[in-house]
């Protein structure tokens, strides 16, 4: 299964015909950002080759062709997690929505938000500037204790923010239960997707959450452009936090001092947009739903069981989160390699150089999670749909020959 998928999409990844010193490059950093298959250059190069023009300004031939584009990507984005265009609010990333929610939610000081302690910075210092950060147990391993979740909920508790699924361990969160809770107490979900929007199939009316977050780059489009969906009553009474062109209606007269916005999300997006990159969202989305994300997770269940017992056989090799069953993560393998004097980072930085495998190592953005789980650092391999198992089995090698 996994080599089927994998060899089906290869030759569509230019990334993957790189080499390092006669080495392929074998790329397993997917969490941090994605390759980009050729559609998705092709329509980020087409617009500025063919279509270069202001997006929903211009009269001319040109203009109209950029802002079909433009608009089809939205309309794209948002047929992916089974929303309307008019509820999705294009922003820089998820890092950006995340914002946009924390600022537009307007809390005080005492406004409490529970999210697992094992969350990416970019769900984490906005409660710490915006309102009062309130972090959910995890385990010794970073899995959030779902079960404190009801404990944690208090009258001043004005949202909850969960990970989809973990950037650290993988695992995904039970979202419709967090849902149910959450409700039952009148306090709105915040789904913050990075992770998941590629992986696994999304629909927002099912899930039942209130706010999505999302970046292009993590799903095989370009980086600049990313998502928040909401319901139209939040965008509809959230306050605008930038201001500029493009954002009001025409014939009011700004000069007498006030000025009317359009409507939700336009008076959100103030001034030109990343119109090459949403374009390629919007390419990507239409690549991977013509894979299917039902086999794209088919992939990632093999990858997963593969690359989990592969790394768990390994003497020396400390996996988190590794007793999770399959159905409750996805592929991406976070562990810690004993090696004597060497850091987590140079383990990361001689599989690169020795074998030409692409990983992440650091903190992951997650200094909180690595605190509670006294980890010095970690290595981390996230692989997706183009990965083989022979690029496993390479990481494998390479991992037993550090640690051994
Ligand atoms: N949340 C999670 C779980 C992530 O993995 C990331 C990216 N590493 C982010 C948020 C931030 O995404 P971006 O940098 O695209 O804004």
């Amino acid at each position: 299964t996994i080599d089927r998928h994998a060899e089906r999409v290869r030759p569509e990844f230019p990334l993957l015909k790189r080499e390092f010193d006669g080495r392929p490059v074998v790329f397993l950093d997917n969490a941090s950002t994605t390759p980009k298959p050729r559609s998705v250059i092709d329509a980020v190069v087409n617009v500025l080759e063919r279509s270069t023009a202001n997006v929903h300004r211009g009269v001319h031939s040109l203009g109209e062709e950029a802002t079909r584009l433009f608009d089809e990507a939205r309309r794209e984005v948002a047929s992916l997690i089974g929303a309307t265009p008019n509820e999705i609010v294009l922003v820089r990333g998820t890092t950006e929505a995340i914002n946009f929610v924390a600022n537009g939610l307007e809390l005080g000081p005492e406004d409490e938000v529970v999210f697992p302690a094992s969350e990416h910075h970019a769900n984490w210092i906005p409660w710490r500037v915006h309102g009062k950060p309130v972090p959910m147990p995890i385990d010794e391993d970073g899995v959030p204790r779902w079960e404190t979740l009801a404990s944690l909920i208090t009258k001043k508790t004005k949202l909850v923010s969960i990970g989809h699924v973990s950037n650290v361990t993988g695992a995904i969160a039970p979202v419709e239960e967090v849902v149910r809770i959450a409700h039952e107490h009148g306090v709105p979900v915040l789904l913050d997707a990075a992770q998941s929007l590629s992986h696994l199939p999304l629909d927002v009316n099912k899930l039942g959450v209130d706010f999505l977050a999302a970046s292009s780059h993590k799903a095989f489009g370009p980086s600049g452009v990313g998502l928040l969906w909401s319901k139209k009553d939040f965008l509809a009474k959230c306050p605008l936090y930038q201001v500029g062109g493009g954002m009001i209606s025409l014939n009011n007269d700004i000069d007498v001092g006030g000025f009317i916005p359009r409507d939700a999300p336009f008076k959100f997006e103030a001034g030109t947009p990343a119109i090459e990159a949403t374009i390629g969202f919007g390419a990507a989305v239409k690549w991977m739903r013509a894979i299917g994300m039902d086999a794209i997770r088919e992939h990632d269940i093999a990858m997963s069981k593969y690359l989990f017992e592969g790394l768990s056989d390994i003497k020396g090799v400390r996996v988190l989160a590794k007793k999770l069953p399959v159905e409750k993560r996805i592929a991406l393998a976070t562990f810690v390699v004993d090696a004597p004097a060497m850091t987590q980072e140079s383990v990361a930085r001689a599989l690169c150089d020795m074998f030409g495998v692409c990983v992440s190592a650091g903190f992951h953005c997650t200094h909180v999670l690595h605190a509670r789980t006294h980890l010095p650092g970690t290595v981390r391999a996230s692989p997706h749909l183009f990965n083989t198992t022979a690029e496993i089995d390479l990481l494998l090698e390479g991992v037993r020959e550090i640690a051994g």
